[in-house]
C-alpha cells in the first residue's frame, strides 16, 4: 500500500499549517524547546479544527521502548520518543479516530477487535503520511531517499 496516497482530502488549513511550520517556520533548524513549543501549539490548533480535545503531548525515549510514539485514549495523551513531525500526525490521527468514534461495542469479539485495530493503524499511517507528502513533496522524497520513513 503506498500509504503518501491514501487521504487525498484531508483539511485545506491543517495541510498549510504543516507546510507553514516546514518551510516558513524551518521545524527542521528548530532546537528542541521551539519543536515541543511548535508542537503543542499545532495540537491546540488541529485540535480546534476538528472538534477534539487537545492531546498533552509528552517527549520521552524512555517512556515509548521501541516505538516512536504512541496515544493513550483515557489519558488523551500523545508520548513521543522524539520531535517528529510525521509521528505527531501519526498519534493525532489516533487521539483524532478515537475521540471521533461513535460507541466502543464491548462485546466485540477478538478478531473484529484485531481488525480494528490494524484498520486504526493504517490510518493512522495513510493520514500522516498523506498530509506530510502534500504538505512539502520535497521533503517527504527526501525522508523517502534518506529512507527516514517507516511507511511511505
Ligand atoms: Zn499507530
Amino acid at each position: 500500500m503506498n500509504y503518501s496516497e491514501l487521504y487525498k482530502k484531508i483539511k485545506k488549513s491543517i495541510v498549510a499549517s504543516i507546510k507553514e511550520a516546514i518551510l516558513e517556520k524551518h521545524f527542521y533548524k528548530m532546537d528542541f524547546k521551539e519543536k515541543k513549543a511548535w508542537m503543542k501549539e499545532w495540537l491546540k490548533f488541529a485540535s480546534e479544527k476538528y472538534g477534539i480535545k487537545s492531546p498533552k503531548l509528552v517527549i520521552s525515549k524512555s517512556r515509548v521502548g521501541e516505538k516512536n510514539g504512541c496515544y493513550e485514549p483515557l489519558l488523551n495523551r500523545i508520548i513521543l520518543s522524539r520531535c517528529s513531525i510525521v509521528t505527531l500526525l501519526h498519534e493525532f490521527k489516533h487521539a483524532l479516530d478515537f475521540q471521533k468514534q461513535k460507541h466502543v461495542n464491548l462485546n466485540r469479539s477478538f478478531l473484529e477487535a484485531i481488525g480494528k485495530i490494524k484498520r486504526s493503524e493504517d490510518k493512522a499511517r495513510g493520514w500522516s503520511v498523506s498530509l506530510f507528502a502534500q504538505a512539502s513533496p520535497k521533503h517527504y522524497q527526501r525522508a523517502v531517499e534518506k529512507e527516514k520513513l517507516l511507511f511511505k
